[in-house]
């Protein structure tokens, strides 16, 4: 396991981040996929906006965007009247063979 899969696994959503080129590295790797230098890690902010999302039976799935383009899939809660690019939350992320990150919809007045 990845050091990026055991932190998924503690509900941990780092990233890896390239202090000379001062970016992050998506997919996260232990080295710059620019400069391949060695990276630090670091939180990814549990902001995300909704890019796309599909309705299967009675689950909700999407592809969220987070800070400096990081885009997975994951699987929207408590969804209601979903609206593309409106924000969601990272409530849970974990590793189980694959990468789980679980969604709410962020309230806006
Ligand atoms: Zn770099």
């Amino acid at each position: 396991m990845t050091k990026f899969e055991q932190e998924l696994k503690n509900n941990n959503f780092l990233c890896s981040h390239c202090t000379t080129c001062d970016k992050l590295v998506w997919p996260p790797s232990d080295f710059c996929n620019n400069c391949f230098s060695d990276v630090v890690w670091k939180p990814v902010s549990r902001f995300a906006r909704l890019i796309e999302f599909s309705r299967k039976d009675n689950e909700y799935f999407c592809i969220a965007e987070f800070e400096e383009n990081i885009r997975v899939m994951g699987s929207i809660q408590n969804s209601s009247n979903l609206k593309i690019n409106q924000p969601l939350f990272l409530v849970k992320c974990d590793y189980d063979g694959i990468e789980r990150f679980v969604f709410e919809p962020v309230l806006t007045s």
